[in-house]
């Protein structure tokens, strides 16, 4: 399979001199199987410049296929949706999958995102077949030769991760995600850091010991795992209430489960170019030394890495 790297910041985009190596662009991987099912996780920014690509070929000519795995509804993750061109050309089939909510539809979210007044355009006036399709935390699925599995993450407002299996090979999508320890996220929105004296109470804990367990267990064996570390320890300890990891937290998940590669991922908007370098460099001295070895790669705009039968 091929990885395709589109998107790779947190939060908003932040184009300009200072991240042009990495990239300035949202959210958004591309899997492509031999056989050539189409998968793409998350419609950041990213989305568009694929979009632009993919109608390069049988997109443009309303015969293309694409499945998009939706990890949340924050906007970083579908700020892109509205300008992915392939939704514009009848004949297109497009798929989007999301967790299922309580409180609100999934169509009624994304459609919600291109009205008035934030759009011009109305999500009822794209041309292409678009289905949506609610998932249930933990259910697995196939689409075509691909063989898909969710876990629940530990977010605000809760966000999915996705393993993505095909060609003997697999990769793992993590984020977002805070770490499994200082504060179980719900639905409700946190206004500030919990208080140094609050603790956590049993029964919270087995939740997240449960949801740690179940992310080590996607990312067995798994030849990448993607991951959000938008944070360096300091800005952990000023924001645990925002739901983001570090790289530390990413590297015990990799090495519990036995992964190849971690990607960092969803780098934080403030970061530059030379930043996310020392980020990398510190999360490869961390991870030297263990038995197995663990590679780290710190995700940038245009990395496209082959994976198992191409
Ligand atoms: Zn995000
Ligand atoms: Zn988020």
């Amino acid at each position: 399979m091929r990885v395709r790297f589109w998107g790779v910041r947190g939060s908003l985009p932040v184009p300009g001199a200072h991240t042009e190596r990495y990239g300035g662009n949202t959210s958004c991987v591309e899997i492509t199987s031999a056989a050539g099912t189409r998968i793409i996780i998350d419609g950041g920014t990213g989305i568009r410049r694929l979009g632009k690509e993919l109608m390069r070929a049988e997109f443009e000519s309303g015969q293309g296929q694409a499945h998009i795995l939706v990890s949340h509804t924050h906007w970083d993750h579908i700020q892109g949706l509205p300008f992915f061109a392939p939704f514009y050309r009848g004949g297109n089939r497009l798929f989007v999958y999301a967790r299922q909510r309580d409180d609100q539809n999934l169509r009624s979210v994304f459609a919600s995102q291109a009205d008035a007044p934030f759009f011009p355009v109305s999500f009822d006036h794209t041309r292409a077949s678009v289905a949506f399709r609610e998932l249930h935390d933990g259910v697995k699925f196939e689409i075509e030769d691909v063989r898909v599995s969710t876990t629940r993450l530990n977010h605000p407002h809760i966000a999915t991760a996705y393993a993505v299996g095909a060609d003997g090979a697999r990769v793992a999508y993590i984020s977002d995600t805070a770490p499994f320890s200082d504060i179980l996220f719900g639905q409700e929105f946190m206004s500030g850091p919990p208080s140094p004296r609050s603790r956590l109470s049993k029964t919270d804990k087995a939740k997240l010991k449960a949801m740690a367990a179940a992310v080590v267990r996607m990312c067995e064996g798994a030849d990448l795992v993607i991951y959000d570390t938008m944070y360096t320890a300091e800005e952990y300890r000023q924001f645990p209430h925002f739901g983001h990891s570090r790289p530390s937290d990413a590297i015990a998940v990799c090495r519990e489960a036995g992964a190849k590669t971690l990607a960092l991922f969803h780098h934080s908007p403030d970061r530059s170019d030379g930043e996310v370098d020392s980020m990398l460099d510190g999360a490869r001295r961390q991870a030297r030394g263990a038995a197995k070895k663990l590679e780290i790669v710190a995700a940038f705009e245009g990395l496209d890495l082959m994976l198992g039968k191409v």
